[in-house]
């Protein structure tokens, strides 16, 4: 039996779910239920996978499970970036070969999203903006020159751009160099991920605000899930749980649960967006991935992301007074880059719980008997939540594919964590040495 201790907890102040239409009254888990297949989570990975399911299997009860609203979890509190490039580590891969599958895959995903935009007409500031990365001060020019070389050796194409034409873009001359990627799209992430839930096939059930509370196994072999008003029994489990797979019992002091912050303005008036000659619709993460992320909706408002916490209590662990930090944080970078706009308030502050492990690798597959899991996308699931909860369903009925011998290849076990109290310590130790380290970026 395994007993689930934390549940998810997001603050109330994502400012992506607020600018969302009031959603329909939640269908919870209530009674007892049978399914032939459940997901747990609603994110990217869990939305991506109950759809697979639902498409090779049209005739099987398929129940799709959130302890929260559709697009109140990390998958819909993001800065709303689909990447298609690997992160830093991934880039510095030794194998060539492991790099282009997992480009192959990220694309594959954006691939997926952009039909299902499309197809359900999911109005999400959907956008193939491309990116930039850019750097501040020295640290940040290193960082983006071994940028440049890995996206070389990849065969990638890339562009370099200068202060005086990034300030014509991004209305401040903050940065001194920026190199831009073509193939990312930037999206609003709550109405991209509740147009997802609510465009889902027919033979998928999803029942939000009912966390399950306990899986166990009863003498048939089938699962139980516990909820809190109900249960529901089934042979077949996939977690698209992230972070809290933990809470299951699985990848147990394998995974490092992180959180991360944004806060937004209220839309910029026209005046304002002239006084510092802006545009819309960009999106610039830093060379220096401790550094900070900056973007522009299509309706205009400056997102300020930094910060990272150590969260053993997920968003329990963190207080109004670290909050308030956090949002002086963000004003301090935002006034630095746009002191003409100094006036203009954040509406919003928020974080999100993901989860990254010290080898930066993925788990995809199996976890006990009927029981699945993609988990550990190291903060850039958009894309990956995707395609992986996707290969997760097509693994599971048994769909054998050249993508998914892809993405069994570049997976594996993330690394065992050391016991506490040294993980604590020196995760947090970490973070402050990489924000001291990295501070010309901030
Ligand atoms: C501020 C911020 C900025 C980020 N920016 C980006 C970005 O620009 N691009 C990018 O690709 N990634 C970004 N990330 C990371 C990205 O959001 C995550 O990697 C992604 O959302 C993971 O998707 P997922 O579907 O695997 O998990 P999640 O979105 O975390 O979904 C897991 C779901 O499981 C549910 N759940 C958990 N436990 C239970 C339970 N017991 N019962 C029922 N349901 C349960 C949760 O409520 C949640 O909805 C960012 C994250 C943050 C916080």
């Amino acid at each position: 039996m395994n007993s689930i201790v934390n549940l998810p907890h997001d603050d109330h102040s994502c400012g992506w779910y607020a600018a969302l239409p009031e959603p329909r009254p939640a269908r919870r888990l209530t009674g007892e239920q049978k399914a032939d297949y459940v997901v747990i989570g609603a994110g990217f990975a869990g939305l991506a996978a109950a759809r697979r399911l639902a498409e090779h299997m049209p005739q099987a009860r398929i129940l799709l499970v959130d302890a929260q609203r559709v697009g109140y979890g990390a998958s819909g509190r993001n800065s709303g970036f689909v990447i298609d490039l690997p992160h830093k580590f991934a880039l510095e891969h030794p194998e060539p070969q492991h790099k282009q599958r997992l480009l192959g895959l990220n694309r594959a995903a954006i691939d997926q999203l952009q039909t299902l935009i499309g197809r359900h007409a999911i109005d999400c500031q959907w956008s193939h903006a491309g990116k930039y990365q850019g750097a501040v001060g020295e640290r940040g020019l290193a960082y983006l020159d071994h940028f440049e070389k890995l996206l070389a050796d990849l065969g990638e194409p890339y562009r370099q751009v200068e202060r005086q034409e990034l300030a014509g873009v991004l209305g401040t001359d903050y940065y001194s160099r920026a190199i831009f990627t073509p193939g990312c799209y930037l999206m609003q992430p709550a109405a991209l991920v509740r147009g997802l839930g609510a465009s889902l096939p027919q033979n998928v059930e999803v029942l939000e605000e009912s966390p399950i509370q306990r899986l166990e196994k009863d003498a048939g072999g089938n699962w139980i899930l516990h909820g809190k008003e109900g249960l529901i029994r089934t042979p077949k489990v996939l977690l698209g749980t992230s972070i809290f797979t933990q809470e299951f019992g699985y990848l147990r002091n394998r995974l490092l649960p992180v959180m991360t912050f944004a806060s937004w303005t209220r839309p910029l008036t026209d005046a304002e967006m002239a006084s510092v000659g802006v545009q819309a619709d960009w999106g610039l993460t830093p060379a220096d991935h401790a550094g900070t992320t900056v973007r522009m909706t299509q309706d205009r408002r400056l997102i300020i992301r930094n910060t990272y916490k150590h969260v053993p209590r997920y968003g329990r662990s963190i207080n109004d007074s670290i909050r308030q930090k956090v949002r002086e944080d963000h004003c301090a970078a935002f006034h630095a880059r746009y002191p003409q706009l100094a006036h203009v308030p954040f509406t919003h502050t928020w974080g999100g719980v993901y989860a990254i492990s010290r080898n930066f690798t993925n788990f995809f597959g199996k976890l006990d008997e009927g029981v699945f899991a993609t988990a550990c996308d190291n903060g850039v699931g958009a894309a990956w939540g995707t395609i992986s909860g996707t290969l997760l369903a097509d693994k599971v009925v048994g769909a054998d594919s050249q993508r998914l011998d892809d993405i069994q290849s570049v997976t594996g076990m993330p690394s065992r964590n050391p016991p506490e109290p040294f993980l604590g310590l020196g995760v947090r130790s970490r973070i402050r040495w990489a924000a001291w380290n990295s501070r010309s970026e901030l």
